[in-house]
């Protein structure tokens, strides 16, 4: 298993992380499997999407905000109970298929870290299964 820090500068961020995923790949010598990339936090989480328009990561923090309120009656004393639930509607995983040593991604998917309740310093863990 591979490890990376990441530090996000904001509260929500979606971090391009491909190159650490292929750097991890590169290191990792698979030819043809599985890589599985997990985030673990309750507030931050990982998604794949588009990686050619910087403008579709902000619509995705900005419709999230739409559909998950800052302020609404949670419970959670903390005060994050808003990225909570956007770490669970995005997930804290993802799995892409390896072949020819290579991320069988589509030509316009990246892998984004996504910051919930940030800047904070956060892992992402990468694991290969051949
Ligand atoms: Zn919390």
């Amino acid at each position: 298993m591979f490890e990376q820090n990441i530090r996000t500068k904001r509260r929500e961020e979606l971090v391009n992380i491909t190159p650490l995923v292929n750097q991890a790949l590169k290191k990792a010598g698979i030819r043809s499997g599985l890589c599985v990339v997990f985030v673990p936090h309750t507030t931050a989480g990982v998604t794949i999407n588009e990686n050619a328009d910087p403008d579709v990561p902000d619509d995705i923090i900005m419709g999230l905000k739409k559909i998950v309120p800052l302020s609404f009656p949670f419970k959670h004393g903390e005060g994050n109970s808003d990225a909570h639930l956007k770490s669970s509607v995005i997930g804290s995983s993802v799995m892409v298929p390896v072949e020819g040593e290579r991320l069988c991604l589509g030509t316009w998917q990246g892998i984004f870290f996504c910051e919930f309740d940030g800047p904070r310093s956060r892992r992402v863990l990468f694991q290969f299964i051949s």
